[in-house]
C-alpha cells in the first residue's frame, strides 16, 4: 500500500491540518517552507491524469481555501499550489496530492524559476498540444 494510503488508514502518523469524508491534508514532513501542507484525496489514485475530475476538484477546493487560510496565518506573503505529476515532474509519491507552499521571501528554500528556452514556432507547438 502506498505511503500516503498508510497515513490516510491511520497506520502512520501524521499532523493532520484538514479532514473530512473525501479529503485529508497534513503537514508535509519535509516542510519546504514554514507550513508547507499536502492535499490528497482519500481514494487512491496515482496522479492528477489518472483521477476523476471529481476528485481532483474536491482536492482543488479544498486547496483553494487551505492555502488562503495558511498565507493569513503565517503571514506568508505569497504560495505556491502544485502538483507533481510523473518522475519527470518530480513526483516521487504516487498518489495524487497539491502542494501548499508559502512563500516568504526570495531566499526561502525553494526556487521555481522559468528559464527561457530555445525559441518555438507557436503555431506548431499549437497543433502538437490540440492533436492536430
Ligand atoms: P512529490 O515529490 O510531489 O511526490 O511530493 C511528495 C511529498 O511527500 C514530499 O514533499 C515528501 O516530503 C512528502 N512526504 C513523504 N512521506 C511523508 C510522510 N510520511 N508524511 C508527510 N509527508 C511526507
Ligand atoms: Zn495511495
Amino acid at each position: 500500500m502506498c505511503v500516503f494510503c498508510e497515513i490516510i488508514k491511520g497506520n502512520i502518523p501524521s499532523a493532520k491540518v484538514y479532514e473530512d469524508d473525501d479529503v485529508l491534508a497534513i503537514l508535509d514532513i519535509s516542510q519546504v517552507t514554514f507550513g508547507h501542507t499536502l492535499v490528497m484525496p482519500k481514494k487512491h489514485c496515482a496522479n492528477i491524469l489518472e483521477a476523476d475530475e471529481e476528485t481532483v476538484l474536491k482536492c482543488a477546493a479544498v486547496a483553494k481555501k487551505l492555502a488562503k487560510q495558511i498565507v493569513e496565518n503565517t503571514k506568508a506573503t505569497g504560495v505556491n499550489v502544485l502538483t507533481n505529476c510523473g518522475e519527470s515532474a518530480g513526483q516521487t509519491v504516487d498518489h495524487l496530492h497539491f502542494h501548499i507552499i508559502p512563500r516568504y521571501d526570495e531566499n526561502d528554500a525553494i526556487t521555481i524559476k522559468f528559464n527561457p528556452s530555445k525559441e518555438q514556432d507557436l503555431g506548431q507547438v499549437l497543433k502538437v498540444v490540440k492533436g492536430e
